[in-house]
């Protein structure tokens, strides 16, 4: 087990994403860099590598996700964790207004903190994708 993904597993998360990246709806051949397997519960925090808790995510996702499964939206400091592909409809915690990433629930707010989906570069990407 561990972090191995099998060409099986890895095929069928690629697939089940059609190519997408699960976060940022990013489609694969619109990106230079590797689109990689995401652990949604990350192993540090005891998630298993099992296709039920991975996900298909673009380089920026991943890098920016990290380990972490949730964050704090200041000044509140109740955790919030983040948007769980296998189990969260994407269209009932996001909007994507221009390029722009607009979030419908705490959840979609705390995935667009830590993924950092507004970063000014990657609202360029998109924008130069139209
Ligand atoms: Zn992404």
């Amino acid at each position: 087990m561990g972090t191995y993904i099998s060409d099986r597993i890895r095929i069928l998360v690629v697939r089940r994403a059609e190519h997408h990246c699960e976060y940022c709806q990013l489609h694969e051949e619109d990106s230079f860099l590797g689109f990689q397997v995401d652990h949604i519960i990350s192993i540090k925090h005891g998630g298993k590598t099992d296709e039920n808790n991975l996900a298909w995510s673009c380089f920026a996702c991943n890098n920016n996700k990290g380990s972490d499964v949730g964050t704090v939206l200041l000044p509140d400091t109740r955790f919030v964790r983040l948007f769980n592909p296998r189990q969260d409809k994407w269209e009932e915690h996001f909007e994507l207004i221009e390029c722009v990433f607009y979030a419908k629930s705490d959840v979609g707010e705390a995935t667009i903190k830590v993924l950092k989906l507004n970063d000014v570069e990657r609202i360029m990407e998109r924008q130069a994708l139209l």
